[in-house]
């Protein structure tokens, strides 16, 4: 059984949600002129993307610009901070 509380998230969902799209479809005609056929696209795709994975503005940075991801970043982090916590003599060991 659904709550009051529960109705008010969930009409708050339905409208953040239509406000998104609505959003993404005015950047999308002013970027490309004319109103988009199918607007519930937007829902999960930016407006501002071209579609093209190829594409080096819209593709994964990862493989166009060579960066790390945040599981990278947070694993390179942890390493550096058990470096400089264990003694000069463990530095040089493989971890
Ligand atoms: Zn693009």
């Amino acid at each position: 059984m659904s709550t009051e509380q529960d109705k008010l998230h969930h009409s708050k969902r339905i409208h953040n949600k239509e406000t998104y799209t609505k959003r993404q479809v005015k950047i999308a005609k002013h970027l490309h002129g004319e109103p988009p056929k199918a607007a519930h696209v937007y829902h999960k795709v930016s407006a501002a993307t071209c579609g093209n994975s190829n594409c080096v503005m819209c593709g994964n940075p990862r493989r166009f610009w060579k960066e790390r991801t945040i599981q990278e970043r947070g694993l390179f982090q942890q390493l550096l901070q058990l470096e400089d916590t264990t003694p000069a003599d463990h530095s040089s060991q493989d971890i």
